[in-house]
């Protein structure tokens, strides 16, 4: 079950809500390609079988000053080190930083005032 994360800066105004975590379809196959549809080695090692697993953190795009949720896939293909797949900004394709782990006060992107995360429900 994911979170949903209501994020607002008081200062300028900024709003987003963010569904983080992991839901009910994050196990399936059509759900980690979706989320990945040009990365080749992930879609070999997903039709040989290979364990994945999906998180989606708060993400910051530096270019839109935005943040998102992105989903963020760790595979194991068959003999090899895990991997990780890259997450571009939906709006722009610049690369999105991930701000990592539970995230409770972080800076605002389009400000940098202190923007305010609160959890107001479940998704699944
Ligand atoms: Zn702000
Ligand atoms: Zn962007």
């Amino acid at each position: 079950m994911g979170t949903i994360l209501r994020c607002q800066c008081h200062v300028c105004g900024y709003k987003e809500e963010l569904f983080v975590g992991s839901g009910l379809r994050d196990c399936e196959p059509e759900t980690v390609l979706r989320t990945a549809p040009d990365d080749p080695s992930l879609a070999k090692a997903v039709r040989e079988g290979a364990r994945f697993q999906i998180d989606r953190d708060v993400a910051v795009c530096r270019k839109c000053r935005r943040l998102f949720a992105m989903p963020y896939v760790t595979y194991w293909p068959a003999g090899e080190t895990p991997r990780h797949t890259a997450s571009a900004c939906p709006e722009c394709g610049w690369l999105l930083t991930r701000l990592g782990g539970p995230v409770k006060n972080t800076a605002c992107p389009a400000c940098g005032q202190i923007l305010e995360l609160t959890p107001c429900g479940h998704w699944d």
